[in-house]
């Protein structure tokens, strides 16, 4: 049996069983879609196998990944999936990674993990050869399998157990060098962003696991997005868990008293949206105080704007393992549940504010005592603030923290993530090089992971309608699609695979639906699995000396002379790829 001709795919030979119903487990349309267009097939909750039409949309991400980590001098390499418990132990994160670090023993009892991500292995593989100055900067990058036994794989490719990630890490001598390949890995990612084709946005974020202080995401904006972004037109992003809120005076409303400290009688009311209800004001107007304590057991009160929650990851970086505190803590610590306030607080419990409430002309807050609240409580005046953090929640419409303008929302698809790391991994893992003043010095290390496989979900969510997927031309798994309608015909079968070898030999990516097929069979794998253009050659056309051509992404049909054919396809399919070149 002859195998596939990897320059022209012949639809009666290709392994690609697409499936008329939504398989029943999958939410998402890209994950409905990529099974029913036959590119992947499920192994096991996040783990799956790619068929030969999504191992070429895989390839070609890959390649465009590769190609613009090559172009900023990154190197290429491979590194084991397989790596021994003692790097990690190391770093100290064989106890910190949790479940999602896939771990077993071999033989010898020895313990192992399956990687997550690379930067043990990187560290441990450059610090006994990476000696000098004069040697930096390095940047290596790999294409390899990743493991995360994630607590809900779901969605398909976009949360796997097993996906594909690019990561690279670099190493450098100074700050300078590690920021100039960092924002040089950030224009790469938005290069490749482009090329593949998804609508995305840079955004402030938080680092995770990986560690370091300075991070972008780069997000794929969908609907489906786990992921919340705040963003403002004069060009402010971020994630949700780190969004800055400012605070819009507009819809602040003073009490009737003024900036006189005046203390209310509000019997009963403990909660803000009580307090708003009791005295005709929005919630907004108010200030929201919350009890409690660090790990190591200092008690405090913290502000917040009354509208808004406090933000779980800004609070655990500047106070790790906050805990509000319980009644019976409140109690101990002579604090009153319901009515704090800034004032008159006991002794040793400090006050964090968040900066948003420096906008506002006064606070009306808890009075610390049972019953009442206070209006008008004016910062410096009546209380202080031992410190001022931004712990809040950012909501839409909160104030944009770089310009003002209220702040809009959407949900994005992490797709990339950039890290400057600094010394964490140099220092744990005791990498260090010879600096030009002949001293020992630490690596300043960056890292930058970009999901291919999640990419390519990301991707569908973008480019889909009611037919099937609609591939931008960077990533189709062909470019043009020949459809031979009456399969047999003395005429249709060899005008059409004459077609696609001369769009072959012109260097176009054909696929021949050569199968014995009725026509809406073709037509419907044919938008469902989405080549970009698809060539229809039928009897009747024919008779006048014509075919047609559908372009997938607007669902336009033209007819087109078939002399012309070759030429006029050739003209749309190299001024579509350079669109992303
Ligand atoms: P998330 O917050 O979505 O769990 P992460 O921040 O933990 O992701 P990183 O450690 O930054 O992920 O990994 C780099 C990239 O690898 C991510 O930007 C994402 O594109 C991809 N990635 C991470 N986890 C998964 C997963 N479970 N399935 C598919 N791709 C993933
Ligand atoms: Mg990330």
């Amino acid at each position: 049996m002859p195998l596939i001709d990897a320059r022209l795919l012949r639809m009666s030979q290709l392994y690609a069983p697409t499936l008329k119903e939504d398989p029943v487990d999958a939410e998402l349309p890209s994950h409905q879609l990529l099974l029913r267009a036959a590119m992947i097939r499920k192994v096991a909750a996040g783990v799956y196998s790619f068929l030969p039409l999504g191992f070429r949309v895989l390839r070609k991400v890959e390649q465009i990944v590769r190609e613009e980590q090559d172009r900023i001098g990154a190197q290429e390499m491979i590194m084991s999936i397989i790596q021994p418990a003692e790097l990690w132990h190391e770093s100290g994160r064989w106890d910190v990674y949790g479940p999602e670090l896939m771990r077993f023993n071999d033989r010898h009892d020895h313990g192992f993990a399956l990687s997550p991500t690379q930067e043990e292995l990187i560290t441990s593989l450059v610090r006994d050869e990476l000696r000098s100055y004069r040697e930096l900067p390095k940047s290596l990058y790999h294409i390899q399998w990743k493991y995360r036994d994630e607590i809900r794989p779901r969605f398909g490719l976009l949360r796997g157990r097993e996906f594909v990630m690019k990561d690279a890490y670099s190493f450098h001598a100074t700050q300078e060098s590690l920021q100039e390949h960092y924002d040089e890995q950030s224009a790469a990612y938005g290069r490749i962003c482009d090329r593949l084709g998804l609508e995305w946005r840079p955004v402030e974020a938080d680092s995770g696991q990986i560690g370091g202080s300075v991070t972008t995401e780069f997000m794929a904006l969908a609907e489906a997005g786990e992921d919340g972004i705040f963003y403002c037109d004069c060009g402010f992003a971020a994630n949700m868990v780190v969004a800055q809120a400012g605070y819009e005076l507009e819809e602040y409303r003073p009490h009737e008293t003024e900036g006189k400290l005046t203390k209310l009688h509000t019997p009963g009311v403990t909660t803000i949206e009580e307090l708003a209800a009791h005295l005709s004001i929005n919630e907004k107007s108010t200030v929201k105080a919350l009890a409690g304590r660090d790990e190591e057991g200092q008690s405090y009160v913290l502000f917040i704007p009354g509208n808004h929650n406090l933000a779980g990851i800004k609070i655990d970086r500047i106070l790790p393992g906050f805990t509000l505190l319980t009644d019976e803590e409140l109690e101990q610590a002579q604090l009153v549940k319901g009515f704090l306030g800034p004032i008159g607080l006991p002794e040793g419990i400090r006050v964090i504010a968040d900066p948003s409430l420096k906008e506002l002309p006064c606070w009306l807050t808890g009075a610390n005592e049972v019953d009442y609240h206070v209006a008008g409580a004016t910062l410096g005046r009546d209380f202080s603030v031992d410190t001022w953090a931004d712990i809040t929640e950012a909501l839409p419409g909160d104030a944009c923290p770089v310009c003002g303008l209220p702040l809009k929302d959407a949900r994005g698809i992490e797709v990339g993530q950039v890290f400057q790391l600094g010394t964490k991994y140099s220092e744990s893992m005791k990498a260090t090089f010879m600096d030009v003043d002949g001293t020992e010095k630490h690596f300043i290390m960056g890292c930058y992971g970009w999901g291919v496989t999640r990419s390519i979900a990301a991707l569908v969510e973008q480019h889909y309608d009611e037919q099937g997927i609609i591939w931008p031309m960077s990533v189709t798994p062909a470019e043009v699609a020949v459809i031979p309608l009456a399969s047999g015909d003395e005429l249709v079968e060899p005008t059409a695979e004459s077609l696609a070898e001369l769009l072959t030999q012109e260097g176009i990516e054909v696929v021949i639906d050569d199968r014995d097929e009725r026509a809406g069979v073709k037509f419907n794998d044919a938008d469902l699995i989405g080549w970009p253009f698809q060539l229809i050659v039928g009897k009747r056309g024919l008779e006048s000396e014509t075919v047609e051509l559908k372009v997938r992404a607007t669902g336009e049909k033209t007819s087109l002379a078939l002399q012309e054919a070759v030429k006029t396809i050739v003209a749309l399919v190299e001024e579509q790829r350079k669109l992303y070149l």
